[in-house]
């Protein structure tokens, strides 16, 4: 049985995570999605427990204190966090899980790859940009979700988050979701059949 891969993404808010999420959470029964803990309030048609777990500050601290989470990082203003069991349970059952995550996230995550060999070879880092930063507004204010003060603090944010790319082993540029979804598509088939991936304890099957 091969390992799963962690696939951890990022980019500004409104650079189109969650949509390409859920384009391949519906065509791939293998692949889950890292549901994180969050204290912000829900947005119109967020359920709970299935986009985040919502959680107040003082819950979201017994989580933290309880050693729960893989990481966690206050952005723009509020506690995200990735559970550990949403991540290293799904990985090693040999299935893929997609875990979006601020570039913050993703430095805990590169972090903790030091000391947790597993984590270190079943992830793979994407990063997630708009087509230009005006495509970006306008996904965003187009979406509809976010009240002027928090609009503004996601695209202030977006400069250093966009500036993070680099950091990423995978760049996919936004331009239409079913096509990103395929890149992304193809980013996970070609790292599930990478050598260093393969688990040949139980014997070499062709001799
Ligand atoms: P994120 O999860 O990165 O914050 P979303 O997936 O919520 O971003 O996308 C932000 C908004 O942009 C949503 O309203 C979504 O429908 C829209 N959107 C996503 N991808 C595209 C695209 N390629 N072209 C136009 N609009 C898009
Ligand atoms: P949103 O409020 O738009 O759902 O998410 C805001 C930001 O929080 C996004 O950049 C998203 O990637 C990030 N985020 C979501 N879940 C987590 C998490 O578990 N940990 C961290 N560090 N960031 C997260």
């Amino acid at each position: 049985m091969s390992q799963g891969v962690a696939i951890i993404m990022s980019g500004p808010s409104g650079a189109g995570k969650s949509t390409v999420c859920h384009i391949l959470l519906k065509e791939d029964q293998n692949l889950s999605f890292s549901v994180s803990c969050t204290t912000r309030q829900p947005r119109a048609g967020e359920q709970d427990g299935v986009d985040y777990h919502f959680l107040s500050r003082k819950e979201f601290e017994k989580r933290i204190a309880e050693g729960d989470l893989l990481e966690y990082a206050e952005v723009h203003g509020n506690y995200y966090g990735t559970l550990k069991s949403a991540v290293l349970d799904q990985v090693q059952q040999g299935k893929s899980v997609l875990i979006d995550i601020d570039v913050q996230g993703q430095r805990l995550i590169r972090k903790a790859c030091e000391n947790d060999a597993d984590l270190d070879s079943a992830s793979v880092f994407v990063f997630f940009a708009p087509p230009s930063y005006k495509d970006l507004e306008s996904r965003l204010r187009g979406r509809g979700t976010e009240d002027e003060e928090s609009l503004n603090k996601r695209l202030a944010n977006a400069k250093g988050e966009l500036e993070a790319w680099s950091e990423y082993d995978y760049m996919l540029i936004n331009h239409k979701p079913e096509q990103a979804a395929a890149e992304l598509r193809a980013v996970i088939d070609a790292e599930k059949v990478k050598v260093s991936r393969v688990d040949l304890e139980q014997g070499w099957p062709y001799v």
